[in-house]
Parts: C-alpha cells; structure tokens; sequence
C-alpha cells in the first residue's frame, strides 16, 4: 500500500504554499483547489501538512529516526 497525504479540497483556499514547498513537485493544483499528490517521489518530509493555512492536508505517516545501534564484536 502507498501512503500519501490526505487532501481535503473542501478546505482548500488554493494559496498554493503546498506546492511552493513540496519538494517532489507531485503536487497539483486545478482551477484553485488542490486536487492530488504524485506520490512517486515523495520524500514524507510532511512540509505540506505543516504550511497548509487550512489544514486541508493530513499526512498519515512518521517519520522515526531509529538511534544507531552500537554493535562490539568480541574476538
Ligand atoms: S510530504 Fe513532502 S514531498 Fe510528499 S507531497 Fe508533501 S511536501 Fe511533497
Ligand atoms: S496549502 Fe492548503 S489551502 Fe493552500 S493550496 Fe495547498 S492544500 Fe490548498
């Protein structure tokens, strides 16, 4: 299953600040209303979700930075 964000054109103003910062340019405006996300290349970096003004788009994901595992080989 692909997780992508979750748009809500309802709640769409059609500011555009979704697609100024996504940085997998999959994002699509029509006729001033966010209309879908091209998720090939998505980085889930969630900045979408953040600068909505509306909170027209949810990410349904986490990112999770795993601490380095500290690995002692015993000879
Ligand atoms: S999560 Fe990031 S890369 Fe994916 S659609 Fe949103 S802004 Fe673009
Ligand atoms: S940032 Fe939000 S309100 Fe603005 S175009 Fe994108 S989805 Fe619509």
């Amino acid at each position: 299953m692909i997780v992508k964000p979750i748009l809500n054109e309802a709640l769409c103003n059609g500011c555009g600040l979704c697609v100024t910062v996504c940085q997998c340019g999959g994002m699509v405006i029509v006729g001033s209303i966010i209309k879908r996300v091209d998720v090939a290349d998505c980085r889930y970096c969630a900045e979408c979700e953040l600068v909505c003004p509306t909170g027209a788009i949810q990410c349904p994901f986490e990112i999770v930075i795993e601490e380095s595992i500290d690995i002692t080989f015993e000879e």
